[in-house]
Formats: C-alpha cells, sequence, structure tokens
C-alpha cells in the first residue's frame, strides 16, 4: 500500500515516515503543499496523510482541489490542536477522517489500517477478480477453479492489487512504475517488465484462468475471458 506524507515539519516527517515504512507501507513524502497537491493527482496513492498548515498551499485547499478533479483517494487530515474549527473545515474540503497532534501512533495506525481497507474496496481484506482472489494480509493467491494458491512476493502483490483495484482498465508502465516503486526511485521500466513476468508466473502456477494482458505501446490489463 503506497501512501503520501504531506508535512512540512521536518521531525515529524522524518518520524513518521520510520514508522510507517516499520508497518511496511510504501512512503512518499513532500513538505510543500503544491508537490502535495501534483502527487496526489498523480492518483497512484492509496491513503494521503495531509498537514493542514503547509507552505504553498494549504491542506484545505488541496483537499479541495484533489476532489475537484474526481481524485478519491482516501485523505486523513493532521490538525493542530489550537484549530479549534478545523474537524469540521477538514471533513467539508473533502478530507475523510482527521486527527489531531499530537496523537498516539497506534491511533494514526489504526486510521490508516480503516482508510486503507475502504481505500481498496476490501473489507473482509480479500481483492477478487474473474476467477481468482488476493489476500491483502497473507499475501496469498488463489484461483478457484483449480482451488490451488500461492504466496506472491511484495512487488507480485503490490502488481496484481494495483491491477485489480482498477479492475479491468489498462495501466500504462510508468503507472504501475510510480505505484510500485515510488516518484523517489530510479526504476527503470525494465523492472516492471521483469516483474510483470514473475507475477504471470504466479497467476500460470495456481492454472489461473485471469491473465495479464500486454496492450502494445500503451501498458497492462487484467483479464478474464473464459469463467
Ligand atoms: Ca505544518
Amino acid at each position: 500500500m503506497r501512501l503520501l506524507l504531506v508535512e512540512d515539519e521536518q521531525r515529524m516527517a522524518q518520524a513518521l515516515c520510520e514508522l510507517l515504512r516499520l508497518e511496511k507501507y510504501e512512503v512518499d513524502h513532500f513538505a510543500n503543499g503544491l508537490d502535495g497537491l501534483s502527487a496526489i493527482e498523480s492518483g497512484i496513492y492509496d491513503i494521503v496523510i495531509l498537514d493542514v498548515m503547509l507552505p504553498g498551499m494549504n491542506g484545505f485547499e488541496i483537499a479541495k482541489q484533489a476532489r475537484k478533479k474526481g481524485i478519491k483517494t482516501p485523505i486523513l487530515m493532521l490538525t493542530a490542536r489550537s484549530e479549534l474549527d478545523d474537524k469540521v473545515e477538514g471533513l467539508d474540503s473533502g478530507a475523510d477522517d482527521y486527527l489531531t497532534k499530537p496523537f498516539m501512533t497506534g491511533e494514526l495506525l489504526a486510521r490508516l489500517r480503516a482508510l486503507g481497507r475502504r481505500s481498496l474496496g476490501a473489507a473482509d481484506g480479500l481483492l477478487s477478480f474473474g476467477d481468482i482472489t488476493l489476500d491483502t494480509n497473507t499475501l496469498m493467491l488463489e484461483a478457484s477453479g483449480s482451488g490451488l494458491s500461492v504466496r506472491l512476493g511484495e512487488k507480485e502483490y503490490r502488481i496484481l492489487e494495483y491491477l485489480i483495484a482498477n479492475g479491468g482498465q489498462i495501466l500504462t508502465r510508468e503507472q504501475l512504475a510510480l505505484k510500485i516503486w515510488g516518484f523517489q526511485s530510479e526504476t527503470e521500466y525494465n523492472n516492471v517488465e521483469v516483474y510483470m513476468s514473475f507475477t504471470r508466473k504466479k497467476l500460470a502456477f495456481v492454472e489461473a484462468k485471469t491473465k495479464i494482458k500486454a496492450v502494445r505501446g500503451v501498458g497492462y490489463e487484467l483479464r478474464c475471458d473464459d469463467v
């Protein structure tokens, strides 16, 4: 699951990044509101953690702009205790939840788990497409026809999770590279192809009828033609 953190206080941001990475989230961090907004608009994030007071553009405005452009990514707004009206304004602006600083890390992680389930549309932790089911907790891939299952590597899991979440839509190699490896990595597009082939092998191993199809010159899509 890929998180975007937009927070200008450096120590806070660093501590949050460390915590979230320990919890196995992929995290990208921006300290400026304008950078944060363009990152949100890439559409590659599962959850956005948004501070209110930011240089460039404040959190309320960022949330409003993102919603105006049709971005549905869940947003958790961080507000200072002194900003009493923030809760109302935060929810009005399009944030899904808010948390008052200072907060307990357990509270933050609980909110993120709830927003993550909502983001994936997997209340029970299971994601399905065609004849395959993906367990978001154990990373197990199962095919209903054969009854076979296999555990996916982390990148393979993220690729399938992203394809399923976009059910049937074509994803470009650029979108996949950003989503899986993030803005701050130097990933070559070749990596996408390498991990795509690993993921296809896992699908073949469980004899899934759902396949990853390459759409020439565009990208990839998940298809299940014969179920
Ligand atoms: Ca701030």
